[in-house]
């Protein structure tokens, strides 16, 4: 059954808790990616539009239960308010007194921001006292912290339990749509691109992908596991030797299903990768077998070649994972012309949460993809089929 959304209640004159992802990266007192406070707009402006008495929690960083002045979201009101452009007030607490004088003390359409949610053990460990307390402000509670959602924590699903209402707000009904319905009912072909380090934290979503999709192109260190699977060599490629088992499984079941399961053809190697430094030493491009003393950091260009011809006739794509070493210039052109094959394909391209957003982003084609989703751990427990905690919660239609 569908979750409900902001849109199928009413929200004038009542105080709404919405949990965001403020998580926002902080140098200096100052934000260096504001891309999240960006996501979670539409939610807010709905909310001020409909007169609601929006109060905002989340958390940053990982300050341990503790009082952190590092990891404080002050600077974050700042910049909501100038997005806004409207006075966001911010608490100095999520809980007690004086949030709760501040509350009841709130106009229609004001915004509130209250301090970060871990500054109090309560939150990780999902204390029901302290989500009782979160949640005495409160007539509504919206979750639109995607990022967030496969946790249980207190201002994620212990809130929910305290208030009359629960529902999703514009960005969790966004995931739910791409990351959900899109992939589930997919217009095919269906093409499904994975990379990144490894298969062991990929097996899942990979076994559960090779259920709806008609072909899957592997990328990353993650493709030398399976040239091992296939009783292939890959030098001094980072592979997982323990997980060979698990690769030719998949490698079975892709064959039982009928799924187009691609594996690079030719790579990139190099002699000596300083990941820190950023260099690679020598590099040449390699077809097949890779041989000691050489580590494969990118797909090469044959393979380069024929992942754009699959990607050019697919209806949906899914990707998640770097084709290869994208951090490094010379290790990231496999994963640029990917994204740049995604990026003119004429589909539905959803790009999966943390280092593959890094990397379109980073490629300059992100503005022409469907859908990019905000969670790293959540999008992928999520597709691997997992209810997260922070969705489950909410009212159903
Ligand atoms: P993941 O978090 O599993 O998506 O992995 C992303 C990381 O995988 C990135 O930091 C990449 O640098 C790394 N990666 C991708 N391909 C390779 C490779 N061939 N060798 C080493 N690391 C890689």
């Amino acid at each position: 059954m569908a979750i409900k959304t902001i849109e199928d209640i009413e929200v004038t004159g009542k105080r709404v808790l919405v949990r965001v992802d403020f998580n926002v990266p902080v140098k200096n007192g100052a934000i260096t990616d504001d891309s999240r406070i960006i996501g979670a707009l539409p939610t807010i402006r709905h909310l001020v539009e409909k007169k609601a008495k929006v109060i905002l929690c989340s958390h940053l960083g990982r300050p341990k239960g503790e009082r952190n002045r590092e990891f404080t979201l002050q600077a974050v009101a700042l910049d909501l308010s100038t997005k806004l452009g409207a006075p966001v007030t911010f608490l100095d607490d999520c809980i007690g007194e004086q949030v709760e004088i501040a509350a009841r003390g709130m106009i229609d359409g004001q915004v509130m921001l209250l301090e970060n949610v871990r500054f109090h053990p309560g939150e990780e460990k999902n204390d029901p006292e302290f989500a009782k307390e979160l949640a005495k402000v409160a007539d509504i509670f919206v979750n639109d912290a995607f990022g967030t959602a496969h946790r249980a924590h207190a201002s994620t699903e212990g809130v929910t339990h305290h208030v009359k209402e629960s529902v999703a707000g514009y960005l969790i009904q966004k995931e739910l749509e791409y990351l959900g319905e899109k992939t589930a009912k997919p217009e095919r072909p269906f093409v499904v691109i994975l990379g990144g380090a490894k298969v062991s934290d990929k097996i899942s979503v990979i076994d559960a992908l090779l259920d709806k999709a008609d072909t899957v192109l592997i990328g990353g260190a993650m493709a030398y596991t399976f040239r091992l699977a296939l009783g292939g060599e890959v030098g001094d490629s980072l592979a997982e030797p323990d997980k060979i088992d698990t690769a030719k499984s998949a490698l079975e079941k892709a064959k039982e299903k009928g799924v187009e399961f691609l594996l690079p053809e030719d790579n990139i190697v190099c002699d000596k990768l300083d990941f820190k430094a950023g260099t690679l030493g020598e590099t040449k491009v390699v077809e097949g077998d890779i041989e000691k003393g050489w580590e494969g950091v990118d797909i090469g260009p044959k393979t380069v070649e024929r992942y754009k011809a699959e990607i050019a006739k697919a209806k949906t794509v899914l990707w998640n994972g770097p084709m290869g070493v994208f951090e490094i210039p010379e290790a990231a052109q496999g994963t640029f012309a990917v994204a740049q094959a995604v990026a003119e394909a004429d589909c539905v391209s959803i790009i999966g949460g943390g280092d593959s957003v890094t990397a379109i982003k980073r490629s300059g084609y992100s503005q022409s993809v469907s859908f990019m989703s905000t969670g790293g751990g959540a999008s992928l427990e999520f597709l691997e089929g997992k209810e997260l905690p922070g969705v489950a919660a909410l009212d159903r239609k």
